[in-house]
């Protein structure tokens, strides 16, 4: 077996998942008709405050939806610097919504109210419209981004008459870290984005949730991007184990991310990013005199422990329900013996 360190996202089905998605009722859900995602989109709308949800197939596909849904084209949305909409969704904004995207400074994911709201634009024939301001929390630096900024933000688009999305890929992390009850945090937005694939264990899927209103739309977009799935109840099921299982869980795998922090430290010239350490991502670098990255990722790998290279300088391992505290201290002896060697 692995220690994949890699992220969250490859985490492999449970026990549980397996057989449930095994037994699933499944119907047409292009025709509404499948059991199994109906009673996994009412359940996401209870757990997570909202009116309605809508089961999609990835992460980037609920936030890409979501901009679709909230936007004319030509408009502008608003987005945090260094986020996942802005980094890691190949411009999807631009190509499947035609908006233009513009980044508002962030300190780790948290906001400064005034500067965000100088970037709304006002009443000029040149400006585009201001349609969408996204939030990301658990934000993808390995921070909880306070549920006052939310607030804050919330308060701002709404005195402005401007949506807000969350990207929640991680909203149970943030809320876990924040120790607060998740819909806090979604009550701060008019729809939210959350991954049933990452800490949750789901093999497939998202959840975007929403207001009726907007869902309907979404739900017709999904169509229009190729979303619509058929018998997805087998997929669904796992994402049903997903909420009502794996959420309880999470904080474990904030504690062991403290434990693997905490052990890092212990290897001379390694420096841990403690300011960004509210959930399951540890950040931290170790200088090429100590070990270059190709040895790094090629000695790990030998001892059966996947890790990905550098990015900007800076390696990130995750932890997630398949990484035990001995698999830790696994990593972190056989970290120790090829930086010997
Ligand atoms: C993973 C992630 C996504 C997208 O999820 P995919 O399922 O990989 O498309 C979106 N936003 C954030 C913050 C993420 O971490």
């Amino acid at each position: 077996m692995w220690i994949d360190l890699r992220s969250d996202t490859v985490t492999h089905p449970t026990e549980e998942m397996r057989q449930a998605m095994a037994q699933a009722e499944v119907g047409d859900d292009v025709y509404g008709d499948d059991p199994t995602v109906n009673r996994l989109e009412l359940l996401a709308s209870e757990i997570l405050g909202k009116e309605a949800a809508l089961f999609v197939p990835s992460g980037t596909f609920g936030n890409q939806v979501a901009i679709m849904s909230h936007t004319q084209r030509g408009d502008e949305i608003l987005v945090g610097e260094g986020c996942h909409i802005l980094m890691h969704e190949v411009g999807g904004a631009a190509v499947l919504s035609g908006v233009q995207t513009r980044s508002f400074p962030t300190s780790l994911g948290d906001v400064t109210i005034s500067q965000l709201e100088k970037m709304i634009r006002g009443m000029d024939i040149h400006f585009p419209n201001t349609g969408l301001i996204c939030m990301e929390n658990a934000h993808s630096s390995g921070t909880a981004v306070p549920l006052e900024t939310l607030r804050a933000v919330y308060r701002l688009a709404k005195s402005k008459n401007i949506p807000v999305h969350i990207d929640g890929a991680r909203i149970f992390n943030g809320a876990a870290a924040l120790d607060v009850d998740v819909k806090e945090l979604t009550a701060c937005a008019d729809s939210v984005n959350v991954c049933l694939s990452k800490g949750l264990g789901a093999p497939v899927g998202s959840l975007l949730v929403g207001g009726h209103h907007f869902i309907a739309k979404a739900r017709k977009n999904r169509k229009l991007m190729g979303g619509g799935l058929r018998q997805a109840g087998v997929l669904a099921a796992a994402g049903i184990i997903a909420l009502t299982k794996m959420v309880s869980r999470i904080g474990e795998d904030h504690k062991n991310a403290r434990y693997l922090a905490n052990r890092l430290e212990e290897i001379e010239s390694c420096h841990v990013y403690r300011n960004r350490l509210d959930i399951n991502m540890v950040f931290f670098t170790l200088p090429e005199s100590v070990i270059s990255e190709s040895a790094l990722v090629a000695g790990l790998h030998n001892a059966g422990i996947k890790i990905n290279g550098q990015e900007d300088g800076e390696y990130r391992f995750v932890t997630n329900y398949g990484v035990s505290v001995e698999d830790i201290d696994k990593v972190i002896e056989t970290m120790k013996r090829i930086i010997l060697h």
